[in-house]
Parts: C-alpha cells; sequence; structure tokens
C-alpha cells in the first residue's frame, strides 16, 4: 500500500539522503556540538532551508548572534511544528519542519524584539541559498 504522504521516508532512505550528523539531528533529534556547525557565523544574506525537504524554514534578515554557537532567528518563515520537550527534565519547546518532521532545534522566550523569541537551530538541519531573487527590497521595486 502506498503511503499517503509523499514526505514519508523510512530511517534507510533517510540515512542515504543525509550525512551520520544530519541523520542524527534531523531524524534522532540529536544536537550538533555549539560552535561546531557551519552557520552559526554565517553572515550572507539569503534563505535557510530544511536540509530534508528543502522548505523555506528562515531568512537571513531574522539571523541575529546569540552567541549560543548555534544560527539563531527570531522568527521563522516557514511552517514549522512546535512540540513540548520534556528530555533532561526540562521544559523546552522542540522545533520540527512541518512538512517532512525533521527535527530543526529549539524555541526559547530570550530572544529579541520584535518577537522576543530565540530559535535555536542546528546548522545540520538546514542548507542555505543566497540571496532573495523573489523579494526585492522595496528601494529596488520598479
Ligand atoms: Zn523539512
Amino acid at each position: 500500500m502506498a503511503s499517503p504522504d509523499p514526505l514519508y521516508r523510512t530511517d534507510v532512505e533517510w540515512q542515504q539522503r543525509l550525512t551520520p550528523l544530519e541523520f542524527q539531528v534531523c531524524r534522532c533529534s540529536a544536537t550538533e556540538p555549539a560552535f561546531s556547525g557551519c552557520y552559526w557565523d554565517h553572515h550572507e544574506s539569503g534563505i535557510y532551508t530544511c536540509r530534508g525537504c528543502g522548505q523555506s524554514l528562515f531568512d537571513s534578515r531574522h539571523k541575529f548572534d546569540s552567541g549560543s554557537g548555534w544560527p539563531s532567528f527570531y522568527q521563522g518563515i516557514g511552517v514549522l511544528q512546535l512540540l513540548e520537550d520534556h528530555q533532561y527534565g526540562l521544559l523546552r519547546t522542540e522545533v520540527r519542519c512541518a512538512q517532512c518532521h525533521s527535527h530543526l532545534g529549539h524555541r526559547f522566550d530570550d530572544g529579541p524584539m520584535p518577537t522576543g523569541k530565540r530559535f535555536c537551530i542546528n546548522s545540520a538541519a538546514l542548507s542555505f541559498q543566497a540571496a532573495h531573487p523573489l523579494d526585492p527590497s522595496p528601494e529596488k521595486q520598479t
């Protein structure tokens, strides 16, 4: 019987698509070591997409330097799934991609304005697309 979810993949299929670290983060909710990923100190303009399915998740204009060692954003642009996470006896808010259910990171309430939120995301769960080709700044509109 065919799966009704076109994005459904078995663990074996995910392991073929992802590196071992990406698989641990995206599919097993692991956290990469702080200051180890490729995006915590990344300052180019563009869109961060889901490593699992390619959905646009975060905009570089919402990224800020949290000092945590993980890429941090004060808001998302994609469809995110927020779940209660009771791991380690702490109540945290887990952030997943709503499309492929890959684990992305956690959301905390100590972010900067305007939202006061801090999306603390693993680099291993993200890919990056430079620039904003479909979203010109207001000054450049013709
Ligand atoms: Zn996804």
